[in-house]
């Protein structure tokens, strides 16, 4: 069908305003964007990935991206300190979920595997809503086919285990050592933000190191402050193509503690907001936020930090998508 076709023809690529149905109403898709089953014509692609399958504490990150969906519809147009008009600049759209096995790790690694390399088929840079951090491991195998990603990665967790009651490798504590064995991540191009917590043995945080991940604590981002972490995560990643993966239990729970691993003493969600603006004119291929469980947060909270931030994520993706579509259109 014509409205099919790349490019978008008649279909829409921007929210419903505000002033056309009050933001309380409608069936509720991420920003209020369209709901497309085809990822053809789009740009970005808003995508929920509702599935804890990989967590081993508390459980419940299954529930966030319905949750996302419904608080990010007060999301708006214009970033309100960068100006950046993210639906202005690129065409988005909510993708949908990805449709896991709830009961199924194999199977649901590859379901969202499949999911996302048909929408990187189609040229679309995704941003997701997850879920628990190991969601980040199958859209890594599907977006970084054939160079290994940069990432600049916030979290409690360096989320670089081996494997978990002995024989279990795909935990939401593995999936970067898995995306460095497979050759998805750079670890020389990945800077973990925010990192705290209790270790299981003096070795813990050895292999991270040994492969070169840049690591900055909880306790060297208050000694360096926002500004020069930013530049350090900046210089980290460098021009190369690079992931933003954006754990809420990263912030101090008292900013997100509908999350399923908290720890407490992390950053604020201004130092996050600010950290994210930071981004801007990187060569960002996507982004997710993850870990975002709201049966341990009634008040809701969690969820638009989580939708917050995916906005914020939005806005650099949006810039760097329409700075990359430039440069092929001038070359
Ligand atoms: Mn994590
Ligand atoms: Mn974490």
């Amino acid at each position: 069908m014509a409205e099919d076709s790349a490019g978008g023809g008649e279909r829409s690529f921007k929210p419903v305003s505000g002033n056309v149905m009050p933001r309380f109403s409608g069936i509720a898709t991420f920003m209020r964007l369209p709901y497309l089953e085809d990822p053809a014509g789009a740009e970005i692609g808003l995508i929920g990935v509702p599935w804890d399958g990989g967590t081993t504490n508390r459980a419940g990150a299954r529930h966030g991206p319905r949750q996302i969906r419904d608080v990010s519809t007060m999301t708006r147009n214009v970033h309100h300190v960068s100006g950046t008009k993210p639906f202005d600049l690129c065409r988005c759209a909510d993708l949908g979920d990805v449709p896991v096995n709830p009961i199924v790790i194999e199977d649901t690694i590859e379901r969202i595997e499949k999911f996302f390399a048909r929408v990187h088929a189609a040229g679309v840079f995704p941003l997701s809503a997850g879920g628990d951090h190991l969601i980040t491991l199958p859209i890594m195998r599907a977006i970084a086919k054939g160079r290994a990603l940069g990432m600049v990665h916030f979290d409690a967790h360096t989320d670089t285990s081996d494997k978990y009651f002995g024989e279990n490798y795909y935990t939401h504590g593995t999936p970067f050592r898995r995306a460095i064995e497979e050759g998805l991540l750079d670890p020389k191009r990945t800077v973990q933000i925010g990192i705290r917590g209790a270790l299981y043995s003096d070795s813990d945080a050895d292999w991270g190191a040994d492969q070169g991940i840049r690591v900055i604590t909880i306790e060297e981002f208050y000694d360096l402050g926002v500004d020069a972490v930013i530049a350090e995560a900046r210089r980290v990643v460098g021009a190369g193509p690079t992931y933003v993966s954006f754990d809420v239990d990263g912030l101090d729970p008292v900013y997100a503690p509908g999350t399923g691993t908290p720890e407490i003493g992390g950053f604020t969600t201004f130092e996050a907001q600010k950290m994210l603006r930071g981004l801007a004119g990187l060569d960002l291929i996507g982004g997710d936020v993850v870990e975002v469980a709201p049966p341990f947060d009634p008040s809701g909270n969690t969820a638009i930090v989580g939708a917050t931030m995916m906005f914020e994520i939005l806005c650099v993706l949006a810039e760097a998508v329409a700075a990359r579509r430039q440069d092929a259109a001038a070359e």
